[in-house]
């Protein structure tokens, strides 16, 4: 009897485990979670850990559903667009040069925005993948700072993009190089982007004991303390019309933030409205045994090359 009660009173848990499970297995949509135990167990403990991990996919779920729903949000605007200039082509377009010319600009114009949208929407999701495939990617900072900042000069000769380099040697961060490259060009293109008549965007780099610190700072339009959290938000735009006309989507700031979050740096805005931003990463920086390492690692990662010979192997076979 007294073994039965025992054995009856220890599988109770094991059995509410299961339950759930059998409820989670039959509505993969529903929000149960374990009841907690109030002993402070191995038992309570798996309970504990079960019921976050069903917490983190459930988030996951939701941002998924959530990014699924903006996708096609954005995209409705340009296929409308599309659709319509389409229809007044097919109707009476085609007689008239005038339409035809003006609805064939349009039209282009509205792919290559959705072209745009697309490459940005692959990158956001591909700068999810940091955490896991760029584990020991390594850059040095000076080399790739001054290369993009003299770039983007090249490519805004009506601007004056100064660099402020305050490192006094080499420093290294755990950055995959096209990455760090992507996050400046994203800030320095939003600086001119959203500029007005100071056309001036000062770039600066320097360090603290254990951080290498980055910042782009342009005198545009600024923005109100409000929105300066929901910047780094998908898709969110202060005037979405302003950034449309100016070919944004709204993933930049996202893109650079999920990249940074990656490589476990932060990135924040200091704006005034009317007078200009300023934008702030600080990236942990590595000792130059911890970039060798890295360096070492990551050229381990790499598949090997492929050997010509095994090639015409496997071509003759
Ligand atoms: P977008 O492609 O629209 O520029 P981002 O994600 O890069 O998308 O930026 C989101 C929004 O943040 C922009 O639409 C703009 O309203 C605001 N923003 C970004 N950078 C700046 C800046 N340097 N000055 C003022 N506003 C900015």
């Amino acid at each position: 009897m007294m073994g039965f009660f025992l054995a009856s009173r220890f599988l109770r848990p094991i059995r509410r485990i299961s339950k759930t499970i059998d409820q989670i297995n039959s509505e993969p949509q529903s929000d149960a979670r374990i009841p907690a135990l109030r002993t402070n167990d191995e038992l309570s403990h798996l309970i504990n850990e079960f019921n976050a991990m069903l917490d983190r996919i459930q988030r996951f779920i939701d941002q998924q559903t959530d990014f699924v729903g903006d996708v096609s949000h954005e995209l409705r605007t340009p296929v409308a667009i599309l659709e319509g200039h389409l229809n007044m082509l097919d109707r009476w377009g085609k007689e008239d040069p005038e339409v035809l010319d003006e609805s064939i600009k349009a039209s282009l114009q509205e792919v290559s925005r959705m072209k745009s949208l697309i490459q940005e929407m692959l990158d956001l999701t591909r700068a999810d993948q940091v955490e896991t495939q760029f584990v020991h990617a390594v850059t040095e900072v000076n080399e790739i700072v001054e290369q993009v900042t003299n770039d983007m000069q090249m490519i805004h000769p009506d601007f004056t993009i100064t660099l402020e380099n305050e490192l006094d040697g080499p420093a290294w961060v755990q950055f995959y190089r096209n990455h760090m490259e992507q996050v400046l060009i994203i800030l320095i293109d939003n600086a001119v982007k959203y500029s007005r008549d100071r056309k001036e965007i000062h770039v600066s780099v320097g360090s603290s004991d254990t951080t290498v610190d980055l910042a782009v700072q342009d005198f545009g339009e600024g923005i109100a303390p409000k929105n300066q959290d929901r910047v780094f938000n998908r898709f969110y735009r202060v005037d979405k019309a302003r950034s449309r006309e100016k070919g944004g989507n709204g993933l930049g700031l996202s893109i650079a933030k999920q990249l940074i979050d990656g490589y476990h740096g932060t990135i924040n805005v200091e704006s005034v409205p009317g007078s200009g931003s300023i934008f702030r990463i600080a990236l942990p920086m590595l000792t130059p045994e911890q970039a060798a390492e890295f360096q070492r690692r990551h050229d381990a990662d790499k598949p090997a090359p492929l050997n010509p010979d095994d090639l015409n192997k496997s071509n003759l076979a």
